[in-house]
């Protein structure tokens, strides 16, 4: 039998899940932008290559915290100079990735809220409509 998750305190903000690229460039300038924008240990974390570039990936770790977590928001964030997409990278193909998966996530999980960032590689977050 799988412990029930016990917080240390009631979450402020909603549960959610990231969706992030594991490029070890990122995680210092990550870790606290989460906790400072989600709350502290109040989120799962899905670190793939790419971030959403593999989305079935993806959306099945994020299906997994609706199921096992009840998350309500999912936060899926693209970075700048990302390695996975090599010379396709640009602002504008990772922009349309993040906003076709949250079209997605519109259709199968519409109890979710969506938001959309891009990381710069100096550590700005920015959000995308
Ligand atoms: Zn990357």
């Amino acid at each position: 039998m799988i412990p029930p998750l016990s917080p240390a305190s009631t979450p402020i903000l909603p549960r959610a899940v990231v969706v992030t690229c594991f490029d070890f460039r990122l995680q210092q300038a990550l870790e606290s932008w989460l906790s400072a924008t989600l709350g502290y240990a109040n989120y799962d974390r899905v670190s793939l290559a790419g971030s959403v570039k593999d989305w079935d990936a993806a959306l099945a770790q994020i299906a997994l915290a609706v199921r096992l977590h009840g998350v309500t928001q999912a936060c899926l964030i693209a970075h700048e100079n990302c390695m996975a997409y090599q010379a396709e990278g640009t602002y504008e193909r990772l922009t349309h990735d993040l906003r076709q998966a949250r079209d997605s996530l519109r259709r199968d999980h519409p109890e979710l809220e969506t938001r959309l960032f891009y990381q710069w590689l100096d550590g700005r977050f920015e959000p995308i409509e």
